[in-house]
């Protein structure tokens, strides 16, 4: 019995390690799979025909450029376009996006939406989400096999969950219980640095595969963070909230609703606030446009004034912030993203003299900081590719079928 459980164990893995190949690099060959996976050609045989038997696994002819580039023609694996449908949603302030994508990844259908969150509790997200969702499937004709939903805010630790979010008032929101009955798939709630974060790491694998430290810059401020190859969280929730660490005790107000955040100086209401000569007890009603950031930037950069202040304050903030992270971790690879990576110039030189003089300070490389200046592909890439991989694992490890099969004859019984 050991043996067989050793051997089962050892051919999930091998699965595992083919789907990965394709899924990375898109099309290779039985010979090219076997170099790339380390796998002996008669395994990568073996496993490819289960694949392509079970419809994960398609034969393509190489293009006309390919074969002459290899010198005689080849046939191609690749992953199966039809064999699975995927779901990445995102919700922001005041909207609501929608792709739904292919088991290559080729998006089939976006829909978004303007949505004052604002003004929705709980029940207005479920219902607003499941439409969003229904309408996107709907000239697609298919059945999803695992959705992703990120969110501004707190997850629980689970990911199923949005506890608690700035931009709107509903709390507790129990996104995937309301999802997963609707939709017959598994779902998971993420915050969407997060998603930030695992599509940085999918696009430069060698750089953040183990560590990489994903911080928004942006209305507010967040962060996605990688450890050792694992996505940290709390031991309740999403956690990693960076935003809102503490800055200032008893300082300016966060929209958090507590005083003295990272958010709080450097996010993009803040900087706005602290510039306008505004209370630091007020939170600004209006919505603040790249082109008001813009403005703001360009005056600091022009000289001394509340601009420059403001900015300066801004990267005492952050820069406070990262030291703290470092002091707990050691220093981890930085990727910046969001609109407010625009005046990231402006705030350098205070964030790099304010992680110097912590007690992290005589690190090397303390500075090798990667620029992302727009969010909003890197969330939709992110959530999908986290979307595919949990498909991939479902696939590989067997469970999938399983499940296919119990959601079909429990439809036909419905
Ligand atoms: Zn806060």
């Amino acid at each position: 019995m050991q043996l067989k459980a050793g051997s089962d164990l050892v051919r999930k893995q091998n699965r595992a390690v083919v789907i990965a190949a394709l899924r990375k690099v898109g099309r290779l060959s039985r010979t090219e799979l076997s170099a790339e996976t380390g796998l002996s050609p008669s395994t990568v045989s073996a496993i490819t025909s289960d694949l392509m038997s079970e419809n994960v696994v398609l034969e393509v002819s190489e293009t006309d450029a390919a074969v002459t580039r290899r010198g005689r023609p080849q046939i191609a694996l690749t992953l199966n376009p039809a064999r699975a449908t995927v779901a990445a949603i995102e919700l922001s302030l005041n909207r609501l996006s929608v792709t739904i994508t292919d088991y290559n990844a080729t998006v089939l259908k976006e829909v978004a939406e303007v949505f004052p969150t604002a003004k929705s509790g709980s029940v207005d997200i479920l219902n607003r989400m499941t439409d969003a969702i229904r309408k996107a499937l709907e000239p697609v004709s298919a059945e999803l096999s695992s959705i992703v939903v990120a969110v501004q805010g707190r997850t629980d630790a689970q990911g199923r969950d949005l506890l608690w979010t700035p931009i709107s008032p509903g709390r507790d929101v129990q996104l995937a219980d309301v999802l997963e009955a609707e939709f017959s798939a598994p779902v998971t709630v993420a915050n969407d640095c997060s998603m930030i974060a695992a599509a940085l790491r999918w696009q430069n694998s060698e750089r953040y595969q183990r560590d990489l430290m994903a911080v928004l810059l942006s209305h507010g401020i967040g962060m996605g963070l990688y450890l050792d190859g694992r996505l940290f969280s709390g031991a309740r929730s999403s956690a990693a909230e960076f935003g809102h660490m503490q800055f200032i005790p008893n300082g300016a107000k966060c929209r958090c609703g507590a005083r003295g955040c990272i958010e709080a100086y450097a996010g993009d209401y803040a900087i706005w606030r602290s510039a306008s000569g505004q209370s630091p007890d007020t939170l600004p009603e209006i919505d603040l446009t790249l082109v008001d950031m813009r403005q703001l930037a360009a005056k600091a950069r022009a000289g001394e004034g509340p601009e420059r202040r403001a900015y300066k304050q801004a990267a005492a903030a952050i820069g406070h912030g990262i030291a703290s992270v470092f002091a707990l971790t050691d220093p981890v690879p930085i990727a910046f993203c969001g609109s407010g990576t625009a005046a990231f110039d402006i705030m350098r030189p205070d964030i790099e003299a304010v992680i110097k003089g912590s007690n992290v300070g005589a690190y090397d490389n303390l500075f090798d900081f990667d620029l992302h200046d727009s969010e909003t592909p890197l969330i939709r890439q992110g959530s999908i590719i986290t979307a595919l991989l949990s498909v991939d694992d479902q696939i590989s490890s067997g469970e999938e079928s399983l499940q296919g099969i119990l959601q079909t004859n429990w439809r036909a019984i419905a």
